[in-house]
């Protein structure tokens, strides 16, 4: 018989919550919705002040919401509370252009009266998406909110994982999911590597007042040093995103607001008649960031933690809203069948459901925009070429139209319209 001492090491069988979620962007909340809508418990933990981001003018960001993602918000509870302050999007119009000159002839319109399935999307601003989720977050019982805290360390062992926060605090759960952004923090505690490449791109970001109304009509101008969108808002307002070349970009971050409108005004041409800045400027440098992996025993990533995509399409938000709802649905389906939700069999489900199409997706945003972003005659003509084709095939169009509703694919059941 051997003598030695068993060493045995005890391991927490008691939660705080079911899931841990870190970061309290825009899907962290929203996967927090979800899953408490179900019944599951979760710990929503952000290294902001709770309010903060919802301060007026705070990122100046504006989001593309496609239909899919909108019914998603709807289950959650939040869409009753966004409907009114969202500008419809009724149509995307694409145009060769450069400086200087009128929009190009040849252009390429979606229209949303030839899906016969209302709006292509709705335009929603971050500051008004983040306080309902916030004010949601803060109505749930079943979670739990621990603001201005950051993550500083995490243990993952056979029952379940633990963390700890800035505080001291610790907080323990059977699942982790790192929502917190292009720098997520709990992917590289959990050594989940990443991949992917600087554009040398930063998108100047702004809301315009213009005279003329938008009719709820999207531009997206492609320029020879990165495409310029024109977002419908609420009103006679619309948001911007222009990509310039990261130098370009500095030196026009420097210039004052009225020399900033001058160099704006020759880009974006007269369409909505005479056009005025409506609040701060802001800047973004764009790069894709994409996780090797999406999970690890316990931990799953979702949104930009997973996948940092390029603006040019305004899929980034879109891409994570379908993390969410895939992450909550296997969640919620593993619950009832009694497995435990953070055994890596779980978990890989969610995974070989999202990477594939959220890594087509990267490169399909990163391809549109090295062959848009340059002036070689020869691409110039191959994509008016290929912007006609499109435009004169109808069948064509509504495919475009289709996925970028976020309609095809195996969409998940909150992006259905459908309750967990
Ligand atoms: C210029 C621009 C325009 C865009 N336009 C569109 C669009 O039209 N449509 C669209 O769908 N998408 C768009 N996107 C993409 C969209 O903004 C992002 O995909 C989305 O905001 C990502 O949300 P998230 O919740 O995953 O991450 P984030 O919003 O980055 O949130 C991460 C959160 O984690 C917290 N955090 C980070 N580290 C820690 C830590 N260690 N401890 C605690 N908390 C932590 C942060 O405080 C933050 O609140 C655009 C992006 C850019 C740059």
């Amino acid at each position: 018989m051997d003598n030695r001492t068993a060493t045995t090491i005890l391991i927490p069988m008691t939660y705080d919550s079911d899931v841990i979620i870190v970061g309290g962007g825009l899907n962290g909340p929203s996967l927090a919705l979800a899953l408490a809508g179900a019944g599951v418990s979760v710990s929503l933990i952000d290294g902001r002040p709770p309010r903060a981001r919802a301060q007026v003018a705070f990122d100046g960001r504006a989001y593309a919401i496609a239909q899919a993602s909108k019914r998603l918000l709807d289950m959650i509870g939040i869409w009753a509370a966004v409907k009114d302050v969202c500008q419809p999007l009724e149509g995307v119009k694409a145009a060769d252009g450069r400086p200087g000159e009128t929009v190009a002839p040849l252009f390429l319109h979606f229209d949303s009266a030839e899906m016969h399935d209302g709006p292509l999307g709705y335009m929603l601003e971050d500051r008004h998406l983040y306080r309902v989720l916030l004010d949601a977050m803060e109505a749930r019982p079943e979670i739990k909110l621990h603001h201005d805290l950051r993550l500083t360390q995490l243990n993952s062992d056979p029952a379940g994982v633990s963390v700890t926060l800035s505080n001291g605090e610790q907080v323990r759960g059977k699942l982790l999911i790192g929502a917190d952004g292009r720098g997520s923090t709990v992917a590289e505690r959990a050594g989940i590597s990443r991949e992917g490449w600087d554009y040398g791109q930063t998108a100047l970001v702004a809301a315009i007042d213009h005279v003329r109304p938008h009719n709820g009509i999207a531009h997206q101008l492609f320029m020879p040093t990165g495409p310029l969108a024109v977002l419908p808002l609420k009103g006679n307002r619309s948001s911007i995103v222009w990509s310039e070349t990261r130098a370009n970009a500095q030196a026009i971050s420097a210039l004052t607001d009225d020399e900033f409108m001058s160099v704006l005004r020759p880009r974006f041409g007269d369409f909505l008649g005479e056009i005025s800045l409506a609040g701060p400027r802001f800047s973004y440098p764009l790069s894709l960031t994409l996780a090797r992996k999406y999970v690890v025993p316990r931990i799953a990533l979702v949104g930009d933690a997973a996948h940092g995509v390029h603006p040019i399409a305004g899929q980034g938000l879109n891409l994570g809203l379908r993390d969410v709802g895939a992450l909550a649905e296997t969640v919620v389906d593993a619950v009832r069948r009694g497995e435990d939700i953070g055994a890596i069999d779980v978990l890989e489900r969610y995974e070989s459901w999202r990477r594939f199409d959220s890594t087509s997706l990267a490169l399909g945003m990163d391809t549109v925009n090295k062959l848009f972003s340059n002036d070689n005659p020869i691409l110039r003509a191959g994509r008016d070429l290929g912007m006609g084709i499109v435009q004169a095939l109808p069948q064509l169009r509504r495919g475009f139209m289709r996925q970028a509703s976020g309609l095809s694919g195996p969409l998940p059941r909150l992006q259905q319209g459908k309750p967990l």
